[in-house]
């Protein structure tokens, strides 16, 4: 029975002085008792948390009375657990990490793809001058995508603006774009208008609204996640596995983290080479001396290591 729910939502909407209303709104998130993550910019809010309904509904009613984030739309899911450990809520330069900073090149606050309700684009999808575009990642379009979709190899986000030429020669048909709930279509879709694309339209709430609008259909596989349940069924009409082992190449869901915490590369294995390889993706994996200890589940709680400065130097000029 589910106890608790996972919310799911972005707002994009101007907010000064974000880095202190991160600050803040984490304060804000712990009174209430509900864990997550949380990423504030200029330019937003993105997030997803997890606590018990009254919680949920606390904050949610919180959110939705600022005026900056009244169009807020919450993607609602009802879980067994809460599906994190601890309460993030971070100040960071985008909400979602284009590198593409200039807001005077790419403002989905402006101009965007057309929003698609998941009605909408389950009827345009399969029509002749249609391109339906995945602008996830390699791990996320791996795991689960719709039928007949174009995808990029990216690793990252970050990524898809260099894969833009690839897409040229789409540039005179309707392109749908799609993501996990919506908040990379803003910006991949923006991006293709700015690059000369004619007719954009981007799934509104992304696969996870549109499992729940229209049962999912022609979504083959499962939908990554970005919190602790990894992957999430969305097709309830006609469900399909896609994605295989990395080792033997027998069809599996599984998701899991390379046990070799060095490594820790992010791959689809099944139980049996699971046990075989305790949980590794190579022979050298499995003989690293930071290899963990593997459970069956291929997921690694992150307890909190030494501050590394170097490291953590490298990540903010990245970030
Ligand atoms: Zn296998
Ligand atoms: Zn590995």
């Amino acid at each position: 029975m589910a106890h608790y729910r996972t919310l799911l939502y972005y707002c994009y909407t101007s907010i000064s002085g974000a880095e202190k209303f991160a600050t803040e709104h984490l304060a804000f998130c712990k009174s209430l008792n509900i864990v997550g993550r949380i990423i504030v910019a200029d330019e937003g809010l993105n997030g997803t948390v997890s606590g018990t309904a009254d919680s949920c509904d606390a904050y949610m009613a919180a959110v939705l009375n600022d005026p900056r984030f009244a169009n807020t739309e919450f993607k609602i899911d009802e879980v067994e657990e809460p599906s994190f450990i601890k309460m993030h809520c971070r100040y960071k330069s985008e909400i979602v990490y284009s590198g593409l900073r200039d807001p005077n090149l790419i403002d989905p606050k402006k101009k965007t793809g057309i929003h698609l309700e998941p009605k909408e684009f389950l009827e345009m999808k399969d029509q002749e001058d249609v391109i339906v575009l995945d602008v996830r990642s390699n791990y996320e379009h791996s795991l689960g995508r719709f039928k007949n979709a174009i995808t990029l190899d990216i690793e990252n986000f970050r990524d898809f603006p260099a894969k833009i030429n690839e897409l040229a020669q789409y540039k005179d048909k309707k392109i749908l774009t799609y993501c996990t709930g919506g908040i990379k279509c803003e910006k991949a879709s923006a991006l293709l208008l700015h690059e000369g694309f004619k007719e954009v339209y981007q799934l509104h709430g992304g696969i996870i609204k549109y499992g729940k609008e229209v049962d999912g259909k022609d979504f083959e596989g499962q939908c990554y996640v970005f919190d602790n349940r990894v992957a999430v069924d969305v097709n309830k009409v006609n469900p399909k596995i896609i994605s295989t082992c990395f080792n033997c190449g027998e069809a599996t869901t599984k998701m899991i983290n390379c046990a070799n915490a060095e490594c820790n590369e992010h791959f689809t294995q099944c139980d049996s080479c699971g046990w075989k390889t305790d949980g590794c993706c190579s022979d050298s994996c499995q003989t690293n001396p930071r290899k963990r200890p593997f459970d069956g589940t291929g997921y690694y709680v992150k307890v909190p290591q030494p501050v590394n400065t170097a490291k953590k130097l490298r990540l903010i000029q990245n970030d």
